[in-house]
């Protein structure tokens, strides 16, 4: 069985010294059932990878579609490699609204991930309205229909991660059941099969959307959740912490 997956997505939030104190803490925490993601602001990623090694994954927030060149701001694959980066996410629902990703700009940034052999968070959720419009499954079809341009360079080895994120849920307190997130994460599933079989060994699917360390144990138990996506909860060591736990407890069919 794959290990758990909890990822820390810190957004633009934290500090140098929580970047310490939340790796201090997680040390105790670690175990063979749990691989814990942590998704920094780029300030932050050399530190963490220096404290970390192999226990953990330090993953980038964001990167570019591009090799290299005049593209002012962005980060390379190249560069995060060399500080030891090893994930990515890509379409984050905050990244797709506030600065216009698309699901084509997906697909390139999905190919040049896939091709630098950094693994990547692929995220993919409706919106309120399309819920109630009965058209999560069309919209989350659509969503991943990025992998396609980065397919042929995927690998097991690299590893693939989807996480499920309803957009109503995410720093809204409000959540999806763990029921109804479990039937999205089965269409997920069956429609990565059924388009990409070759990414099923490596696949893991992830809840997100108001993860907290008293209501992720029913998430993390539904068959088809393989880890959470964690925000705003990520950002307070105790709890983190917690979830991480509870996760654990989870995988050990608590
Ligand atoms: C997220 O940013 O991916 C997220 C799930 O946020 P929150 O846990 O705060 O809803």
């Amino acid at each position: 069985m794959k290990p758990y997956f909890v990822a820390a997505n810190w957004k633009m939030n934290g500090s140098k010294k929580l970047v310490l104190d939340l790796i201090e803490a997680l040390q105790v925490v670690e175990s063979d059932l749990l691989d814990i993601g942590l998704f920094l602001p780029s300030p932050y990623m050399a530190e963490a990878t220096a404290m970390v090694g192999q226990t953990m994954i330090v993953g980038a927030q964001h990167v570019s579609q591009h090799e290299s060149g005049a593209f002012t701001g962005e980060v390379s694959c190249a560069m995060l490699q060399d500080l030891g980066v090893s994930a990515a996410l890509i379409g984050h629902s905050e990244r797709r609204q506030l600065f216009g990703e698309t699901d084509d700009l997906c697909g390139q940034r999905l190919k040049r991930v896939l091709k630098s052999g950094i693994a990547p968070v692929l995220c993919v959720g409706e919106t309120l309205e399309e819920r109630e419009q009965g058209i999560v499954e069309s919209v989350i079809a659509a969503q991943l229909e990025s992998i396609e341009v980065g397919f042929e360079y995927a690998s097991p080895a690299i590893g693939f991660t989807i996480a499920y994120e309803p957009v109503w849920a995410i720093g809204t307190g409000k959540q999806a059941s763990p029921e109804e997130a479990d039937e999205v994460h089965a269409f997920i599933r069956s429609r990565v099969a059924e388009r990409w079989p070759a990414l099923t060994s490596s696949l893991r699917v992830l809840y997100g959307g108001s993860v907290k360390a008293d209501n992720v144990r029913p998430f993390a138990s539904q068959p088809h959740v393989d880890g959470v996506l964690v925000g705003g909860a990520s950002l307070d060591v105790g709890t983190f912490t917690e979830i991480c736990r509870e996760v654990a407890v989870a995988g050990q069919g608590g």
